[in-house]
């Protein structure tokens, strides 16, 4: 074991967390009420371990039923507000009708898209190794 690499803290968490999202997304049209539950697994897996979920992944699920919330399918999304400076991305469940906001603004940059927030990168192990 002298060899052991560094490897990514919780990396079987996340790869379980990605199978409930994708496996969510897959039954929203199908069955609704299972893509809740498979939604709500995978919040409650990542606040079980306490790994955070990647932001863009963590603003499609709804926050109360836990649906992945696709505009048209299961989510309404409207933009509200005249002027450009205040304008508000508002994405309504259809599920559950709770919603949320998100401030349209082009000068902000998520923390996660600037380089300088990447400390390390970890090579990806083959399965065989
Ligand atoms: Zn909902």
């Amino acid at each position: 074991m002298a060899n052991k690499q560094k490897g990514c803290h919780g990396r079987d968490v996340f790869s379980r967390m990605n199978f409930l999202y994708q496996a969510s997304a897959l039954m929203v049209e199908k069955n609704p009420v299972l893509a809740c539950h498979y939604g709500n697994m995978c919040k409650s897996v990542g606040k079980k371990t306490v790994l955070r979920m990647e932001p863009e992944m963590k603003r499609t699920l709804c926050k109360v039923c836990g649906i992945v919330l696709k505009p048209g399918v299961s989510a309404e999304v409207q933009i509200n507000g005249y002027n450009e400076k205040d304008q508000m991305l508002t994405v309504v469940c259809t599920m559950c009708s709770s919603s949320k906001n998100f401030v349209l603004n082009s000068k902000y940059d998520m923390w996660l898209d600037n380089p300088r927030s990447v400390v390390e990168t970890i090579p990806e192990k083959k399965a065989e190794e």
